[in-house]
């Protein structure tokens, strides 16, 4: 039993969060909080992604959906994520951009 270990840490240059571990139903609502949390009006959100070792379909909802309440820059995408938004079309959702930058903590 238990959430796969997911750490949320915060990156410094561009100033952003850093998801670190594995995402899915049983920790989603974590990323969703977090994303949530961090706002600083409309100014786009830097998310580094290129630490996740997996991610489902609700984990990449929980994104896409934050990113209709402000822009969210996804940075260090990794292949399987890439695959998902490709095959939902999210990758073309509103408010989602990628950077290929690798944000410094
Ligand atoms: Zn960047």
């Amino acid at each position: 039993m238990g959430s796969p270990p997911l750490l949320v840490t915060r990156t410094a240059a561009p100033a952003g969060l850093r998801l670190t571990g594995e995402i899915d139903e049983s920790n989603v609502d974590q990323v969703a909080a977090a994303l949530a949390e961090h706002r600083d009006g409309r100014r786009p959100l830097h998310l580094d992604v290129s630490e996740v070792t997996f991610c489902d379909v609700s984990g990449m909802r929980a994104v896409v959906s934050s990113a209709r309440e402000r822009p969210i820059v996804l940075h260090g995408i990794p292949a399987q994520l890439e695959k998902i938004l490709n095959l939902t079309g999210w990758a073309e959702a509103p408010g989602l951009s990628f950077c290929g930058c690798k944000p410094e903590i």
